[in-house]
């Protein structure tokens, strides 16, 4: 039969494939074996539902066999097989859709273009790369004829009948010099574990062996076949068919990590897209989880044939402490890393999986609280950052998070609080900025405990620029306690305009002597038992933030004043109010103003003159 021309397009492709997969021609090996998975899928469905094909023998399995002598490598499947039409329309024209689609958008430019085949599939031309001429044998199920399909990649192909003892596929390379380093069995076995260990059907590699042979003090080579592919993608068995141990020995195998892990969620999805995720939470923390340069635990799949590790596009930032598996049906084979940001069908597996993991972690929360405790000990952490970066998956991750708070020793969770919540009481608070122990004893907690509101302890250092960004708990209004507007809550009515009147003119006098210091002074609701206390504007950083966002290096910070917040009911502050403006009197205004900073863990600018004024007060008193 005379030769037949590839379709312009295809050499064109051809070569754009070979140069742009160049630095890597080993994953020619993981699309063949690919192809070879695909075809035996095919018959395997068919002698399933079609009844021309039941009676069809199914023998499902991939052998690679290597000639070092002569150099060449065939991979034969014993699947589907192709036909004349079937060799023609796969091998030499383009009329699959994804090639079609690739080439209509070639620009030309060929750095642009090698990034687009990324998102196409490559396949069997990529053996080019590393053959010389290709020989597929091939006899379609169902058929008795089998045909053989030439090519050296350039100039076309030859097609010819042939023989073939049962239907499927052979596909041999002669290894060009490129391809020489595949004419190795070490070589091939290892590839082979990378890439496509998880294939559903064995492969089997057929080599000379040497062995020693101690009688005759020499090595002989022996002819020997071996599997070498666990043959199990055992996240794509269904759930009631495994074990505990078979999950936690794939957890163990995909992890390096030896301790169980805490939890782990099972995924098989059908429907417009088809996928299957396994994810898996460690029982301790990844020890980079706090490192800018952390390694993604997440493992992407196509069709059981690894693709990469380490993908950060997987999983949003804060869950990179997941380990697992994410196996797609419908990304090609060389998706690159580039790709997988912008890749839609991705976007829509990383949506579901965030959600997939948020839910199941509740329901942990729900029906497991001794072993979702352990998992907030290591990662309550990174759930905050959520709440800060995912903004559509807010609410679940605010259930999700554990807090300190007043009225409880070790954590609680914001549905709790709320349901504690006391008659009259209007939003739920917090106090933030500064270790533990400086914000249980803060003035700014006087009311709070004397009206018995709880309030959480956010003494984490990324509680104060998570909680700015979260006002809400549902419907409930979430608020620093260290915030003007929040009095606004805490007016009894019993608080008498004649009482705030008497004040006026000592908050006079002490603006007069704080002078730029302070924004304003004012009659305070909140406090109890202390003199003053400091707050701040809505719009405002804290005086602790600002405190820390100069310490990370911001200059330029404006100065937003304090606002100073005094107790009318408090014997220094009557006993001002009672006393001339003399220097004493001024002495005490710092003095209130010093110690209400020193409360909020704030360091004094000035602390001679602090210590000057107190010895002065002291000498008066004593
Ligand atoms: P892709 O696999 O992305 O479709 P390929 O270039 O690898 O692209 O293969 C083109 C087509 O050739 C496949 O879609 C399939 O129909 C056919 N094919 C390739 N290898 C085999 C095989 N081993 N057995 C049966 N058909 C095959």
């Amino acid at each position: 039969m005379a030769k037949q021309e590839f379709q312009t397009e295809v050499s064109q492709l051809l070569q754009l494939i070979i140069h742009s997969l160049y630095s890597h021609p080993e994953i020619f090996l993981r699309e063949l074996i690919s192809n070879s998975s695909d075809a035996l899928d095919k018959l395997r469905h068919l002698t399933l539902t079609d009844d021309a094909y039941k009676a069809l023998p199914f023998d499902p399995r991939i052998d690679l066999e290597l000639d070092e002598e002569t150099k060449t490598l065939t991979i034969a499947d014993t699947g589907i097989g192709m036909n004349e039409q079937d060799l023609v329309a796969n091998l030499g024209t383009i009329a699959r859709s994804g090639t079609k689609n690739f080439l209509a958008q070639l620009s030309g430019d060929a750095k642009k273009d090698s990034n687009l085949i990324g998102q196409f599939g490559v396949g069997f031309y990529s053996a080019f790369m590393v053959a010389d001429s290709i020989e597929v044998v091939s006899r379609k199920a169902g058929e008795e004829l089998a045909w053989r399909w030439t090519s050296d990649g350039k100039t076309g192909f030859d097609i010819e009948p042939a023989e073939r003892m049962v239907a499927g596929t052979t596909v041999k390379l002669h290894l060009n010099e490129e391809g020489q380093q595949y004419a190795n069995s070490w070589r091939l076995q290892e590839i082979v574990k990378k890439y496509s260990n998880h294939i559903a059907f064995p492969i089997f590699l057929t080599y000379d062996k040497s062995e020693w042979n101690e009688a005759e003090k020499k090595s002989d080579k022996t002819r020997t076949t071996e599997q070498v592919n666990a043959a199990s993608a055992m996240w794509r068995r269904s759930k009631s068919e495994l074990t505990d141990d078979d999950y936690k020995e794939m957890y163990k195998s995909i992890s390096g990590d030896s301790t169980d892990p805490l939890f782990w969620f099972h995924t098989r999805a059908e429907g417009s897209l088809d996928y299957t995720t396994l994810f898996y939470i460690p029982a301790k923390a990844p020890l980079d989880l706090y490192q800018a340069e952390y390694k993604g635990g997440v493992k992407l799949y196509v069709k059981r044939v690894f693709i990469l590790d380490d993908a950060k596009e997987l999983l949003p930032q804060y869950l990179r402490f997941v380990r697992g598996i994410i196996d797609s049906e419908d990304l090609p084979l060389n998706v690159s890393r580039e790709i997988l940001q912008q890749n839609r069908v991705l976007t829509s597996i990383r949506t579901a999986s965030v959600k997939k993991i948020l839910s199941e972690l509740k329901n942990a929360a729900a029906n497991d609280t001794e072993k979702y405790l352990e998992f907030i000990e290591q990662y309550n952490r990174p759930l905050k950052e959520g709440l800060y970066g995912d903004y559509a998956n807010r609410e679940t991750l605010l259930d999700l998070v554990r807090f300190k708070s007043t009225e409880v020793t070790g954590l609680t969770s914001l549905a709790d609080v709320k349901s504690r919540m006391k008659e009259g009481q209007k939003s739920l608070y917090y106090i933030t900025g500064g270790p533990e122990s400086l914000l249980r004893n803060s003035p700014l907690l006087e009311i709070y405990r004397k009206k018995g509101y709880e309030v959480l302890v956010l003494d984490d250092e990324i509680d104060e620029i998570v909680f700015s960004t979260v006002d809400k708990y549902g419907e409930t209004d979430l608020k620093a306690v260290n915030k003007a507007s929040t009095s606004e809550d805490l007016k009894d009515e019993t608080d008498s305009q004649a009482e705030a009147d008497a004040v006026k003119p000592l908050l006079e006098k002490l603006k007069a002597t704080l002078g730029d210091k302070v924004k304003d002074v004012r009659v305070s609701v909140r406090l109890a038992e202390s003199p003053s206390c400091i707050v701040s504007d809505e719009e405002e950083p804290s005086l602790q933030m600002q405190q820390m966002l100069r310490a990370m290096g911001q200059k330029e910070l404006p100065t937003p004043k304090p606002t100073l917040e005094i107790n009318p009911e408090h014997e220094i502050v009557k006993k001002l109010l009672a006393r001339p403006d003399d220097d004493l009197a001024k002495d005490a205004a710092w003095l209130l103003f010093d110690q209400a900073l020193l409360l909020e863990g704030v360091a004094l600018k000035d602390p001679a003159s602090f210590v000057q004024r107190l010895n002065r007060v002291l000498t008066q008193s004593i």
